[in-house]
């Protein structure tokens, strides 16, 4: 049985709400974010009393929203409770997301200070025209100063994100946006295609007819040149959209893709245990009132509970696993599921093999790189 778990910590706070945004953060901030961390720690306690079987974590996220909005203090707290419930290793990965707009070197260097030891930066373009029609708060050049204060502040692994497909961006432009990002040299990036949510500002807009997103075939060009730009640069392509120098892959986003277990702690957060099998899923209310209300009665704030059937654990274990570039082993589905994957998706198998987006060899089956392009379709033959 695998005792070890992913620990995620949401912060649903941010400055302003960008106008793509369908996370769970508000743009209202309380003025001591104390009361919501003591939350954070309540929750992470009586989760970890609840449990059947303890549970030891190998890496902790504080993602949001906007973590860099806690002082160094809270999140050294945060860190502390987690080595106290769920014994968070010395060695683990532990990350918070930043975005460059809330940051300064005395934060950083408290955050580093208190225990973190990778950082996210949201930097998302290096075009302060395009940034500003996101309705971030940050432009280019602290994006840039971000970057380098993390670095000072003593940060040896520092991830940033893009993203692509953006209101009036060709393809020339995103290659710009791919080649400032390597100059820079972060450990990880990872890249997001633009989605237009419902609800969101952007959502209206395109409504409107007042979104200008780049045409089908520009938006799959921009694509295929994220691989082609960064593996020539010394990156390892080894997630769909996600990047890494050797040696600085996501340890905690591979626990998402391995189908290993997870826990969520904050207002939203999602949950995984694969135990007791084929595993169970559930999430946190988004409304922070109703999150804290639940603690403050003593009781877990879960909602949407789901157990899985043998049937979903086994198509989502291929839908998550072959979001790596390795792809997955036969005869590890095997060793989980007792059965061959062969006897289960074997139509499946012939189908994508045959139209090359799959590709099986030596007990491993992987996306091609059509496959990568056409994920969504070979995910949706597991479903
Ligand atoms: S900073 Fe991130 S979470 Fe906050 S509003 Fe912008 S996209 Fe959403």
């Amino acid at each position: 049985m695998d005792n070890t778990t992913a620990l995620y910590i949401h912060i649903p706070f941010c400055v302003r709400k960008c106008l793509y945004c369908a996370f769970t953060s508000t743009d209202k901030v309380p003025g001591d974010t104390g009361g919501y961390v003591d939350l954070l720690l309540r929750e992470m306690e009586l989760r970890a009393d609840a449990l059947a079987v303890p549970l030891r974590a190998a890496t902790l996220y504080m993602g949001g929203g906007t973590p860099s909005l806690l002082d160094p203090p809270l999140v050294g707290n945060i860190i502390d409770c987690a080595v106290r419930t769920f014994n968070l290793d010395l060695s683990a990965e532990v990350t918070l997301e930043a975005n460059p707009g809330t940051v300064t070197a005395a934060s950083l260097a408290g955050y580093r200070t208190a225990g973190v030891n990778r950082l996210s930066l949201g930097i998302q373009s290096f075009d302060d025209r395009m940034l500003a029609s996101l309705g971030r708060i940050h432009t280019a050049l602290e994006g840039r100063e971000a970057f380098a204060l993390a670095r000072r502040a003593g940060f040896d692994n520092v991830g940033i994100d893009l993203i692509h497909g953006l209101p009036g961006q060709d393809c020339d432009h995103w290659r710009e946006q791919l080649l400032a990002a390597v100059e820079l040299r972060p450990n990880h990036i990872s890249t997001y295609g633009l989605t237009v949510e419902e609800g969101t500002p952007f959502a209206l807009l395109e409504a409107e007819g007042g979104l200008p997103l780049p045409d089908e075939d520009d938006a799959a060009a921009m694509f295929e040149d994220i691989a082609d730009v960064l593996v020539a640069a010394g990156y390892e392509h080894y997630e769909i959209a996600n990047f890494a120098l050797p040696g600085s892959r996501s340890r905690h986003n591979q626990v998402y893709w391995k189908r290993g277990n997870y826990l969520g702690f904050g207002a939203g957060a999602h949950s995984f245990l694969r135990e007791p099998r084929p595993g169970a899923r559930w999430r946190n209310p988004d409304d922070i009132g109703e999150y804290g209300g639940s603690l403050a009665s003593g009781v877990l704030p879960e909602t949407d509970r789901i157990s899985l059937s043998e049937k979903d654990a086994m198509a989502e274990w291929f839908f998550l696993g072959l979001r790596m570039l390795e792809g997955v082993e036969e005869e590890h589905f095997r060793a989980e599921f007792g059965v061959s994957p062969a006897d289960v998706y074997g139509s499946q198998f012939q189908r994508l093999c045959a139209s090359g987006l799959l590709i099986r060899e030596g007990g491993r089956l992987r996306l091609s790189r059509r496959g990568v392009i056409l994920s969504n379709r070979v995910f949706a033959a597991f479903l």
